[in-house]
């Protein structure tokens, strides 16, 4: 139990000290403290691992009353809760995952004011019960946790976060911090008009976590890469490795502790008392791997998480970046690895197709997807994308601590290989009732007599073996190529490939086509590796 009567410092940087145990603060922590502490409303980006609770946390306990803090993160509130009275902080939450007691217990303390910090539920927000609760204690500030949730386009949209503004509306003399750990223009934008903070100031940390090294690989045998990955570099760390479907996080888990490396599952179709027990492992334990789906990772700090590693495309670049910054919070060097192949653009253009939803909602995802996809491709600093993603300035020379940096990739001219391959699509077009996928074009293109390619007769095809200069990975690696530049497109349930608005321009030798060579897999890039 918190204690009831305190002498607690008042002063920003002596809370820091005495109740925190900080020297310091960090980056823009101290600013953002000081202008919420002195009543102004902030909008706070700084990347996963940066320092944010402080900055909420702080300025709650230097000012009077009960600092309320918005949270979708449910399952962690007992821990963030449970951390706090331990340094002495008077904190509690309302859930759904508690009884009527513990809340009446918890509402009594908000409305006599033996709270510091209170934990809500955005869910909360919609009930009138909540709000006049609120109305009966005296709030010291909002704070609005992971408030990308907000941005109705964004990967995390939670629609209770739009009830939000109301806090404003009720009570317009609170200020108001809202922070998040995603930060394109775009949902900066949408943040600040939301929750009605465009006249807040706005505090933008740098995005770069020059710590962690990423690398993005072509997809050959993606166990084996991985296998490769963990043993030959991350031997007994503690990892992550992403995966799109629960089915293959369950295979992928199974493969690691057949090779000996413990890994635990983790996704929305196991029980929640397993999840919770892999995840508190996780925490706990020295080096365990977690294989999951995305819904695993938001708001856990765990510092030496020492690789990330996805083993499907993410579908954007925010949850990429999102996703890749648990690794490495202490500062020490980690790993971000991702393998993508053909296979991925080919599924996640086909979902995007079959998806429900408007004409502009799909639009919106396939962008998402090309920037993830154009990140992919480039044969430039991978950092220095990222950063311009997120709309800061990346170092001129390239940041010395990514696979395009160790080893650039060559590229090559691909203008005939792509002119070979859509004069195939081209004819194949032709024949009506038949849809045919990469597979079947590269066999083509290669000179390969198999049982479809006689059946159709696609052996009489003035293109059959016109592509035998280059390996079957090449022309997947010229596929996979030519999609992410939508050079070629992909239609219906099958992954029928199909040419695109600007493929004409190629075939018409309109259009050059330059092409990154993919390193050869046996000599994956490494760390300052040589040759
Ligand atoms: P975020 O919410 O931005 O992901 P957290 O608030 O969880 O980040 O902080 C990340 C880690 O950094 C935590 O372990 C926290 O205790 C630590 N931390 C935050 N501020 C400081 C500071 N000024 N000095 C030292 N450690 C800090
Ligand atoms: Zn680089």
């Amino acid at each position: 139990p918190a204690p009831e009567e305190r002498e607690l410092p008042t002063e920003p940087r002596e809370v820091l000290r005495r109740i925190f145990g900080y020297d310091e603060f960090r980056g823009e922590q101290a600013e953002i403290v000081e202008h919420v502490a002195g009543g102004g409303d902030a909008l706070v980006l700084m990347p996963t691992g940066g320092g944010k609770s402080l900055c909420y946390q702080i300025p709650a306990l230097v000012r009077d009353g009960v600092g309320v803090v918005v949270s979708p993160l449910i399952a962690l509130m007992q821990d963030q809760v449970d951390a706090l009275r331990a340094l002495g902080v008077r904190a509690g939450f309302l859930n759904s995952t508690q009884d009527l007691d513990e809340q009446r217990l918890v509402q009594a303390e908000f409305v006599s004011g033996r709270l510091d910090v209170l934990y809500l539920a955005p869910e909360r927000l919609r009930s009138e019960a909540t709000l006049s609760l609120l109305d009966r204690g005296r709030i010291s500030l909002f704070a609005i946790d992971e408030a990308h949730c907000v941005a109705q386009w964004g990967h995390d949209f939670r629609p209770d976060y739009l009830e939000l503004s109301r806090l404003h509306e009720r009570w317009p003399d609170v200020p108001r911090i809202a922070l998040t750990a995603t930060a394109t223009e775009a949902t900066r934008t949408e943040i600040a008009e939301r929750l009605q903070l465009t006249a807040a100031r706005h505090f933008v940390a740098s995005f770069d976590r020059p710590n962690i090294q990423y690398r993005i690989v072509p997809k050959v045998d993606p166990k084996k890469q991985l296998l490769r990955l963990l043993s030959e570099e991350h031997k007994g760390d503690a990892g992550i490795v992403y995966c799109l479907s629960r089915a293959s996080v369950e295979k992928t888990a199974e493969f690691l502790t057949a090779q000996g490396i413990e890994a635990l599952p983790y996704h929305a179709g196991l029980e929640p008392r397993t999840r919770a027990a892999h995840q508190s492992r996780f925490l706990r334990e020295d080096g365990l791997v977690m294989v999951a789906t995305i819904a695993f990772g938001m708001g856990i700090d765990k510092p030496d998480v020492r690789f990330v590693a996805h083993l499907d495309l993410p579908k954007s670049v925010e949850g990429y970046y999102q996703e890749t910054g648990r690794a490495g919070r202490d500062g020490e060097p980690s790993t971000a690895w991702l393998a993508y192949g053909l296979q991925d653009v080919v599924q996640q253009r086909k979902l995007i197709n079959g998806s429900d939803g408007d004409q502009a909602h799909r639009r919106r995802l396939l962008a998402h997807l090309d920037a993830m996809l154009a990140l992919c491709e480039t044969v430039e600093c991978r950092r220095a994308r990222l950063l311009a993603y997120f709309g800061q300035d990346p170092a001129a020379s390239g940041c010395g601590n990514c696979d395009t940096c160790l080893s650039p990739p060559e590229d090559w001219d691909g203008t005939v290989a792509a002119q070979k391959l859509l004069s195939t699509v081209v004819r194949l077009k032709r024949e009506r009732r038949q849809k045919f996928g990469a597979g079947q074009i590269i066999d083509i293109l290669l000179g390969r007599k198999t049982a479809k390619v006689i059946q159709f007769d696609h052996d009489t095809l003035s293109v059959f073996g016109v592509g035998s200069d280059l390996a079957e990975a090449e022309w997947r690696s010229v596929v996979r190529q030519l999609l992410a530049r939508q050079l070629l497109a992909v239609e219906g349930e099958y992954g029928t490939l199909v040419l695109s608005a600007t493929s004409e321009d190629v075939l018409r030798g309109e259009q050059q086509v330059r092409l990154r060579r993919d390193p050869v897999p046996a000599r994956a890039p490494r760390a300052r590796g040589g040759s």
